[in-house]
């Protein structure tokens, strides 16, 4: 076993960790290490001192207390799939739950208990034969632990909430190394805290999730050109304000594909996508998705019944592993027409046909929970509206981060105030105070002091212990 540098790793703190971790200690030039090391973003190449890929709390608390005591910085690795590559920093201790990933399902009380380095795709295979699922992403290979304790938007997100509303329990392991198990009535801080605060407080080792009913969904997608797209989306705001929990709709400004249902003038370039699902019963689909269609006649539509399971795999493939990606978040109030100009704008300038620009109308369920009840902020939030550049050479580097960053930057007069925890990239430090605002990130950061005092656990969107002298 070697250390970062190469060098055989001698301390004894290191050799009692070997003798009592059950999973796997790679060191750099050992086999495996440049695998486990990668992250979903090809712009992080970092390399960790160790990374100690674990099979259950033990091995987490085991490389925890580690950490601690020869005082290496530590990161946390669920699914590897956030943007900004918090899960991996050079010279620190990565926590890889990548081998963590069972799934067991009780489909009659509706729950399935998830272990912390579960994708969404094991979730939905273990739920879905029972027709059950718990609303998460749109994109099956994301890390369930990272997206649920950031919040979790996803297609059943107006219809039963966020990833984070379905937690009931998690066994969250301490910066101490102690296991604890919070519940609303157990360390129900620390629950509170887990629930749209983000990695900070604890690494999570297994979730206890609440499941809904699924089934077949009726999927209806209509493709625009740029000059049509201020038409169809005056349209758009009118009919998605207004939708019924069952519906959930997106849109997209990408590059058209070869799609025989793309009319060829537009394959290949950039062009809007307005996509409604409906979640209720699928015969009832194109009486509730067609009349948006009708206000906002498309160049060409696709529609069809779709099972739940290729539903959530639907955005896979065009969001590939170890490409270079950058992303800039808002919240919108309103999708008025100045701001849908800038948008479109935006859109005739994208530097790159794998880049996207979408936003969706949120509300419903995500909003009807009390903002107290978890940490979770601006459930009140009209829009999500997400500026992604996506390439593969590093010398496009910076016009795409240029393009994404003045995506965002040209709608300020329209933005509703923070953003998304789990689309922050390289924003300063305080933009995770706006995030919150100052009230909420006050109460995490008395919760963070209560459960990770010397603040281990930094290696995400840090919120600063708050200073006390009274320690836990
Ligand atoms: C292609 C793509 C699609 C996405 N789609 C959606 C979407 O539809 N809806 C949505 O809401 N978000 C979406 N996201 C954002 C996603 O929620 C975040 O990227 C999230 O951080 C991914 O979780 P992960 O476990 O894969 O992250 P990782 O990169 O593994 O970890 C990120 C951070 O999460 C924390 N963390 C991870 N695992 C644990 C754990 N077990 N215990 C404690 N902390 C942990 C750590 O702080 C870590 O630094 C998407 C991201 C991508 C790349």
């Amino acid at each position: 076993m070697t250390d970062f540098d190469g060098r055989p790793r001698r301390d004894p703190a290191f050799a009692s960790l070997r003798e009592t971790f059950r999973g796997e200690l790679l060191g750099a030039g050992e086999t495996g290490y440049d695998h486990a090391r990668r992250v979903w973003n090809g712009m992080h190449d970092r390399r960790p001192a160790l990374i100690a890929r674990c099979l259950d709390s033990g091995d987490v608390s085991a490389a925890l207390r580690y950490a601690r005591t020869v005082g290496l910085p530590v990161t946390v690795r669920g699914g590897g799939h956030n943007v900004a590559g918090t899960a991996v920093a050079d010279a620190a201790l990565m926590i890889d739950l990548s081998l963590m990933r069972a799934v067991t399902v009780d489909a009659a009380e509706r729950v399935a208990v998830a272990e912390g380095g579960c994708l969404l795709s094991d979730l939905d295979a273990a739920t879905v034969p029972h027709d059950l699922a718990c609303p998460a992403g749109v994109v099956s290979h994301t890390g369930l632990a990272g997206l649920a304790l950031g919040g979790g938007y996803g297609w059943l997100g107006r219809k039963w909430g966020l990833t984070c509303d379905h937690i009931l329990a998690a066994e969250v392991v301490l910066a101490d190394g102690s296991v604890v198990e919070a519940a609303a009535d157990r360390h129900a801080d620390l629950f509170w805290a887990l629930r749209g605060g983000g990695g900070n407080f604890g690494i999570v080792t297994r979730f206890t999730l609440r499941l809904r009913p699924v089934g077949p969904v009726y999927f209806h997608t209509g493709v625009y050109s740029l000059a049509d797209a201020p038409a169809a989306l005056r349209e758009y705001r009118t009919f998605a304000e207004k939708q019924p929990s069952d519906l959930h709709t997106i849109g997209a400004f990408k590059h058209a594909g070869q799609q025989s249902w793309i009319p060829v003038a537009l394959r290949g370039t950039p062009a809007l996508f307005l996509t409604a699902v409906w979640l209720g019963e699928p015969t009832e689909g194109p009486g509730n998705t067609g009349p948006l269609f009708d206000a906002a006649p498309p160049a060409g539509a696709s529609a069809r019944v779709m099972p739940y399971a290729e539903l959530q795999a639907l955005g896979d493939h065009s969001e590939p592993h170890g490409n270079r990606y950058f992303t800039k978040s808002c919240y919108l109030a309103d999708l008025t027409d100045d701001p849908v100009a800038e948008m479109t704008a935006s859109a005739d300038e994208m530097r790159s046909p794998l880049s996207c620009i979408d936003f969706e109308y949120l509300r419903g369920a995500i909003a009807d929970v009390p903002e107290a009840d978890s940490a979770f902020p601006r459930r009140d939030a009209p829009y999500i509206y997400t500026v992604s550049a996506q390439w593969t050479e590093s010398s496009a580097d910076q016009e795409n981060i240029d393009w994404s960053r003045h995506g965002v930057r040209r709608l300020a007069p329209w933005q509703y105030g923070g953003a998304y925890v789990n689309y922050l990239q390289d924003e300063p430090s305080d933009a995770v105070i706006d995030v919150y605002g100052q009230s909420r990130y006050s109460t995490l950061a008395d919760v963070k002091r209560r459960y990770d005092p010397d603040n281990l656990l930094a290696g995400n969107q840090n919120i600063v212990p708050a200073p006390s002298s009274q320690r836990r």
